[in-house]
């Protein structure tokens, strides 16, 4: 299964530590805290974001892919949705984002594009693929991120592969 894959751990080994799932970062906190609301609710994968400007949440958003039938309905645009409507403008620049899973092709150009100056992600490209996303075969048409440096940086890991096996645990529709 992808979560013993992921982790190296034996699946029910890990079910046997309870308790809420908790980052080191607190922003990744609220991102892994809006993905669990919207496994939750159904609404798609546990893929949970915030924005953050001058140390302050500006904007929020999790996948509602099936709730919308939106198959553009990712976290981060739905994230970057809400921070250009609360701050009334579409230029995020001085803004970072925090995401459960480091963003599809999608969505790191749509982070491009709204100027946000850092992407922090909790998994990795090859862990969404290992919950049965596509996104790695997505991006292997787009080439290498190595062009990207500094901009994709890892935080929280664990704690997101904790949320993904969560998620796992639902028996999710997977799309
Ligand atoms: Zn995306």
């Amino acid at each position: 299964m992808a979560s013993k894959a992921v982790r190296g751990m034996d699946r029910k080994e890990r079910k046997r530590q309870p308790g809420p799932i908790r980052a080191e970062n607190a922003f990744m906190q609220a991102a892994i805290d809006e993905a669990l609301e919207g496994i939750g609710r159904g609404h798609g994968g546990p893929f949970g974001c915030v924005i953050v400007r001058d140390g302050e949440i500006v904007g929020r958003g999790h996948n509602r892919v099936l709730a919308e039938h939106d198959a553009t309905a990712h976290g981060e645009v739905n994230a970057i949705r809400d921070a250009g409507r609360r701050l009334g403008t579409h230029d995020l620049r001085g803004c970072e984002l925090y995401t459960t899973g480091e963003p599809c092709p999608m969505c790191l150009c749509a982070c491009l594009w709204a100027n946000i100056d850092r992407v922090w992600y909790g998994c990795s490209i090859a862990d969404n693929a290992r919950i049965g996303f596509r996104d790695e075969a997505f991006d292997a048409r787009f080439g290498s991120r190595e062009s990207f440096g500094d901009y994709l940086k890892e935080t929280d890991r664990e704690a997101c592969l904790e949320l993904f096996d969560a998620y796992l645990g639902t028996g999710p529709e997977t799309y």
